[in-house]
């Protein structure tokens, strides 16, 4: 495994902790972040970005993971924010985010959530669609404000990666297309709306990507497209918000790129493609969110049966599965796991490790080696912090597991786990 862990006497620390003391403190399942992890890579982020380009924002796109402590945090280093529903927006108001560092995304904004983005007076709104740039302005015109606006560009690009999270190409319910003239006439359309300030666009490929070449691709296309709407309606866009998606290790299989082997590529083409066709340098966002918390997060499980099945294969089943993680059941995505408190010893096979949902595909993995596992053991499933807390459902009628944040050998819980009166609490 090449994954970085930490081991002490055969045990699984998590930013210092031991994961039997998590367990036992907290009980299992169990999302566990840390913080370290989570702060390095915003500061990695932060810092590119004033490597690369002088200036500009990150903002974490909050739906890998959503809850106060990690607003919190990402105000602390300076990070804007993405947000995708009221649910996010109003969290990151709770805890007082700045909202002009807020981006509010979303392909079907309702009425409610473009009021509540101009009511917060979040810093730019993301339109998906010309119905929506419509809504939007005149809701800004009836509140007496200029609604912020980036337009959402399908650049056209194919990233490889799977289908269900792949948003560059011109069959996406994301955006709008380059390729039919659809984007200019919107770009038109906003410029010609009097309570829309047209501040720039966006483009976001997908999710998961190791190639840096889309990235760049889509860094050229973009800001193409800003000199054309320079050259037929003379107005020169100040943003070029370039998404997130840059894929992270969840197994062996997967290399990562470094940061800064995107950031150098993709800054180099936007600022190349702006100095050819006469264009200012813009300023630039980007909103990587699996990247900032996938690798910083854990899940603790206690095993319950093994059972083996001669000739075919063991199901080690587990105290949780597709509830508090869907994303095996969604795309099959592979994870690295460990016997927690066995933390250095060899596996002796290759197991089914299997939730506890009434569904057959309810599993975290298929082959995964593991070194004996046995009933009443932890196991621990790597690289859980993206899409994993945020994507938890209530199947079967079982609580959404707690979040303990560790960091310095401690740990603090930052979200509660459900309990079965917040089950059976809007019920009636
Ligand atoms: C999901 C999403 C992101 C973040 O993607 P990651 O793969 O988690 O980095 C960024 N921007 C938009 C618009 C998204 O939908």
């Amino acid at each position: 495994m090449k994954r970085n862990v930490t081991i002490k006497n055969g045990e699984l620390h998590l930013g210092g902790v031991a994961a039997s003391a998590l367990a036992k403190e907290y009980g299992t399942p169990l999302y566990v972040m840390e913080e370290d992890v989570i702060r390095r890579n915003m500061r990695a982020f932060r810092d590119s970005m004033k490597e690369f380009y002088g200036e500009g924002l990150v903002c974490y796109a909050s739906k890998a993971f959503c809850c106060k402590e990690i607003y919190r945090i990402a105000n602390s280093e300076g990070l804007g924010v993405d947000v995708v529903s009221l649910g996010e927006l109003y969290t990151a108001h709770c805890v007082d985010f700045p909202m002009e560092k807020v981006c509010f995304h979303g392909n079907n904004k309702s009425e409610e959530e473009l009021r509540a983005a101009l009511e917060y007076g979040v810093g730019r709104i993301v339109a998906d669609n010309l119905p929506e740039l419509r809504q939007l302005n005149e809701i800004a015109g009836k509140m007496g404000k200029k609604a912020p606006v980036l337009l959402r560009i399908k650049p056209g690009i194919d990233a490889h990666t799977h289908s269900f999270i792949r948003t560059g190409q011109i069959d996406s319910k994301f955006g709008f297309a380059l390729e039919t003239g659809e984007a200019m006439a919107a770009v038109k359309e906003a410029l010609s709306a009097e309570n829309i300030l047209l501040l720039g666009v966006h483009c976001h490929i997908g999710s998961q990507i190791f190639q840096v070449d889309p990235f760049v691709e889509a860094a050229r296309v973009m800001v193409g497209f800003m000199a054309d709407v320079k050259d037929q309606t003379g107005h020169e866009m100040s943003d070029l918000n370039l998404g997130g998606g840059f894929g992270i290790r969840y197994t062996d299989e997967d290399e990562p790129v470094p940061f800064a082997g995107y950031m150098g590529p993709v800054s180099q083409a936007v600022k190349e493609t702006a100095a050819a066709r006469d264009l200012r340098q813009p300023f630039v966002l980007i909103e990587p969110g699996r990247s900032i918390v996938g690798e910083a997060g854990t899940t603790l499980y206690t095993i319950g049966s093994v059972k083996e099945i001669p000739g075919i294969r063991t199901y080690v089943a587990v105290d949780g599965g597709m509830g508090d993680n869907p994303r095996y059941i969604l795309y099959q995505s592979k994870y690295d796991m460990l016997m927690a408190c066995r933390a250095e010893e060899e596996p002796d096979g290759a197991y089914t490790v299997a939730g506890k949902c009434c569904e057959s595909g309810d599993l975290l993995g298929e082959n995964v080696p593991l070194a004996a596992p046995k009933q009443g053991e932890l196991l621990a499933v790597l690289a859980t912090g993206a899409y994993n807390y945020s994507m938890a459902s209530r199947y079967n009628r079982r609580g959404v597991p707690p979040v303990v944040m560790t960091k310095d050998g401690k740990a603090r819980l930052i979200v509660r786990g459900e309990s079965l009166e917040d089950l059976v609490k809007n019920d009636l």
